[in-house]
């Protein structure tokens, strides 16, 4: 028996486990194992043919992935999880499980760089065409679809604008096309819940917030279990008609003794068996001790966050800062305020009054902010993009990405406060001093 709770504190330590049955382990063991024993020939073909749930092999469950996908199902709000090996893995399963050649899928154009080139260019590859469009106007999503659209993409918190995405705005558009929303929640865990603006699926890279310990690499998807996905059968035909890799399964049938979990249950036994991106259960112990603290550390990102932003709002050097909270356009404010409770995340952006020389040598001034390409650490990370991550890009391609050329990535983590900011001074001097000089 585990304890029952729909708070966020309890569910990260108790949900999905008490102990262990073996040893009474308090701790959720690593089951580093990589098969697991059959009762009899007819429990195996039980298992295999899905009538009885239970372990067959790691690739495609694991008692410690287990443990952690209850919990992350159980915080979102959602009907069930799958743990995979990145954030990259959850958002190219999450969109394979329903779209294969021919499909289509409108995507925002704000999206991490991974996962804009992951659309782009490799599900081109796939014959899958994602159809780019500006969150700015909802309706872009509608105009942008047809017949062969199988689901809609974006970020709740993308950096570099920060600008949120309006979830309820384009998820109804699709539920009244039929049309599922996918949220890359990967920003904003806890402080958003996308299921309760009507997303049908929420994916995640683990290797940030959820984890915090920047020490492993992994990604979740979680079925919202509220989308009807036999009211449109002939927009999803790979989980309304027989699966051939399956024996023949139709999915939405077959899975309904389990609840509303069709989609998931394929995305596990179809995707994952086949393309084998799953998670170790170490890294799922790792993200199972990182979630553990989760509301606190998501508390304390923020705030130290939004500190930082007011700081650097005042600096005579700084140009312009980014922060949800910060943005001129009223509507933008409205959308950060309906979606985000509780705090506006921990990713702040600014600009530099020197440009991009300013932006690189504030970079090599930092001391205590790791230069790093990643963000939701417990420590605080810093990037330029202009001469990193968008160097590759046109000035124009960069612009329209919303990186200037001064601008300065801040992932606000854990240490005190008053060591942020004097970091963050010191090398703004050590930056902006030399302008002054010339
Ligand atoms: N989604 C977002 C918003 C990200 O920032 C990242 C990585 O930076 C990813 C997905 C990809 O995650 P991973 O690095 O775990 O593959």
């Amino acid at each position: 028996m585990t304890f029952e709770s729909d708070k966020p504190q309890t569910i990260c330590l108790h949900t999905g486990y008490r102990a262990d049955p073996a040893t009474k382990s308090v701790t959720v063991p690593i089951y580093q194992t990589t098969a697991y024993e059959f009762d009899s020939a007819q429990h195996a073909a039980n298992l295999f043919d899905l009538t009885e749930m239970g372990n067959i092999y790691t690739r495609v469950m694991n008692p410690t992935c287990d443990v952690l996908e209850q919990r992350l199902a159980a915080l979102e709000g959602g009907a069930a999880a799958l743990c995979v090996s990145s954030g990259q893995a959850a958002t190219a399963m999450a969109l394979q499980n329903i779209a294969h050649t021919g499909d289509n899928i409108v995507s925002s154009t704000d999206l991490y760089g991974g996962s804009w080139n992951l659309l782009k260019n490799t599900f081109a590859t796939l014959g899958i065409e994602v159809r780019f469009v500006d969150p700015t106007d909802p309706e872009n999503f509608r105009r942008a679809s047809d017949e062969r659209t199988r689901a809609y993409y974006a970020e709740t918190l993308p950096n570099p604008k920060l600008n949120v995405f309006p979830i309820a705005e384009v998820a109804k558009i699709g539920r009244e096309l039929g049309i599922p929303l996918v949220m890359d929640n990967t920003a904003a865990p806890l402080i958003c819940r996308p299921f309760d603006h009507g997303a049908a699926v929420v994916v995640y890279s683990a290797t940030k917030y959820l984890g915090g310990h920047g020490t492993s690499v992994g990604g979740v998807i979680i079925d919202g279990g509220n989308f009807d996905w036999e009211l449109y059968a002939d927009r999803f035909p790979m989980l309304n008609q027989p699966d051939p890799s399956y024996h023949g399964a139709v999915w939405t049938e077959a899975t309904k003794p389990m609840g509303p979990v069709a989609y998931i249950v394929k995305a596990r036994v179809t995707l994952l068996r086949d393309m084998g991106m799953a998670m170790s259960p170490f890294n799922a112990f790792m993200f199972l001790q990182g979630l553990e603290t989760l509301h606190l550390r998501m508390r304390e990102h923020c705030s130290n966050a939004e500190a930082v932003a007011m700081y650097l709002l005042q600096h005579p050097d700084v140009e312009r800062v980014i922060h949800p909270s910060l943005h001129d356009d009223p509507e933008q404010t409205r959308r950060a305020e309906t979606y985000l409770s509780g705090g506006m995340g921990g990713l702040v952006g600014f600009e530099l009054k020197g440009g991009r020389d300013a932006g690189a040598r504030f970079i090599d001034a930092v001391e205590m902010l790791y230069h790093v390409a990643n963000i939701g650490d417990a420590r605080s990370l810093v990037i330029h993009p202009a001469s990193s991550t968008h160097q590759q890009l046109t000035e124009e391609e960069r612009l329209s990405a919303g990186v200037t050329p001064g601008y300065i990535r801040l992932s606000v983590g854990l240490e005190y406060i008053e060591d942020i900011l004097r970091d963050i001074d010191n090398a703004i001097s050590a930056a902006c001093d030399v302008e002054q000089a010339a």
